[in-house]
C-alpha cells in the first residue's frame, strides 16, 4: 500500500474525526476544481461515516462543478454569511482543503483564525503556513484530491468512498493536471483512477460535463484574448494575457470562464513562462504559469502577493493594468537566464 503519508499523522487524522461531533470543511476563495473536489469528496466520506459535516466555501463556485453531487448543500458565505458563521459556532472540528494559508479563504479568514476547535490541513502547497493541529501537506502530490484519496485509502476509509465521492476526488485530480496533461506521470495517480472507476466514475461524462458545457461567451472571451490581447516576448521565452473589467462585461463574465486560460500562451512553441492578468474592483489578479525548472511560486511570492505551486501560482496587486504589465516586463531581465535555461 501507498506509504507517502507518515502513520502518525493517518492515526491522528483518524483520532480527530473520530472524536469531533461536528466537522465544518473549507476550500480556498474561487474554488476550482480541485479544491471543490476535495471539499465535496471529504464532505460524502464524513457522511458515510456517519458524521455532522458541512462545506463552506468563501464564495460561489463556477458552474461547470456545479452537477457534482452535494453541491446544493455547500453554504456559500458571500450568500449566507449568518448561517456559514453559525456552521463555524458549532462545529468542533475544521478541515482546510486545497489552501495552507488562512487569507486564502479572503473573507472567511477571520471565523478559520478565530476557530476554537481542533483544525486539520489537507493541502499540497509548498511551504504550509496556517498553524492547524494536524497538517497534512504533500507538495508532491499533483493534485489535493488524490492526496485526499491516498489518506483515505491509508486510513482504511475507502469503504466510505461512494460513487459521488469517487466522481467528486476524479474531478479534482483531472481539472488540476490539465486533463492528466501535466503533473501526471506517477503510475499511482493512475491507479487511483483505475480504483475510482471501479467506484462508478463515468469518465467521458465528467469530462464532458466539466470541458463542453461552456458558454458561446466564454468561447468568444477565448478567441479575442488570443487573437487580441496575447503578447508573446520570445526573448524572454514570455507570453501574456491581460483583460480589463470592459472586456470582460463585453464578453458577459461569469465566474469560472477564464480557468484554464492562462495554459494557452504556453502551448506556444518555446515559451516557457506566461501570466494572465485579470483586473478586478480593487485589485489586478495574476494567475502564473511556467514550464520546467523556471518557479512562478517564487516569482509570484517575490514581486505579486501570491505563491502557488513551482508551474501554477497566483498573485495579486493593488498597480492598475497598465502599471501592473509595466512592471512585470520590468522584472523579465532579471530573469533572462532562468528563462532561458528552463528545461
Ligand atoms: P490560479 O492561477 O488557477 O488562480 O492559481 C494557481 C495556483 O496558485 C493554485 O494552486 C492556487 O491555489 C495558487 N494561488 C492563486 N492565487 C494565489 C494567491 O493570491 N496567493 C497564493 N499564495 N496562492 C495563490
Ligand atoms: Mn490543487
Amino acid at each position: 500500500m501507498d506509504k507517502l503519508i507518515d502513520e502518525n499523522k493517518v492515526e491522528e487524522f483518524l483520532s480527530i474525526v473520530n472524536n469531533g461531533r461536528q466537522i465544518v470543511i473549507v476550500p480556498h476563495v474561487n474554488p476550482d476544481g480541485d479544491a471543490i473536489g476535495s471539499a465535496l469528496g471529504l464532505w460524502h466520506v464524513m457522511v458515510q461515516m456517519g458524521k455532522q459535516a458541512n462545506v463552506v466555501v468563501p464564495n460561489s463556485f463556477p458552474d461547470f462543478l456545479q452537477w457534482l453531487n452535494g453541491s446544493n448543500k455547500v453554504i456559500d458565505f458571500e450568500k449566507q454569511n449568518e448561517k456559514a458563521l453559525s456552521v463555524f459556532r458549532e462545529s468542533d472540528v475544521m478541515i482546510v482543503v486545497d489552501f495552507n494559508d488562512f487569507d486564502r479563504s479572503e473573507g472567511l479568514s477571520d471565523a478559520l483564525n478565530a476557530f476554537a476547535g481542533t483544525t486539520i490541513m489537507i493541502d499540497h502547497h509548498p511551504e504550509p503556513v496556517a498553524k492547524c493541529n494536524l497538517v497534512i501537506s504533500y507538495p508532491q502530490v499533483s493534485s489535493n484530491c488524490e492526496l485526499l484519496f491516498r489518506l483515505t485509502e491509508r486510513a482504511g476509509l475507502l469503504k466510505f468512498v461512494n460513487q459521488p465521492a469517487a466522481e467528486a476526488i476524479f474531478t479534482g485530480m483531472m481539472t488540476d493536471t490539465g486533463n492528466f496533461s501535466y503533473n501526471a506521470s506517477d503510475p499511482e495517480t493512475y491507479s487511483i483512477i483505475a480504483a475510482l472507476l471501479e467506484k462508478g466514475v463515468d469518465k467521458d461524462t465528467i469530462n464532458a460535463n466539466v470541458y463542453h458545457t461552456f458558454s458561446e461567451d466564454r468561447w468568444r472571451l477565448i478567441g479575442h484574448s488570443l487573437k487580441e490581447k496575447m503578447v508573446v516576448l520570445h526573448e524572454y521565452r514570455t507570453a501574456y494575457i491581460s483583460l480589463t473589467k470592459d472586456e470582460l462585461k463585453q464578453f458577459n463574465f461569469q465566474p469560472g470562464d477564464t480557468e484554464g486560460l492562462v495554459n494557452y500562451p504556453l502551448m506556444v512553441k518555446g515559451i516557457v513562462f506566461c501570466v494572465l492578468f485579470m483586473e478586478k474592483d480593487d485589485h489586478v489578479k495574476l494567475s502564473l504559469r511556467s514550464k520546467g525548472s523556471f518557479s512562478v511560486n517564487q516569482f509570484a511570492r517575490n514581486h505579486f502577493d501570491g505563491g502557488g505551486h513551482c508551474n501554477a501560482a497566483g498573485g495579486k496587486t493593488k498597480l492598475d493594468m497598465n502599471d501592473a504589465v509595466g512592471f512585470f516586463k520590468q522584472l523579465l531581465p532579471n530573469y533572462e537566464a532562468k528563462l532561458l535555461n528552463s528545461i
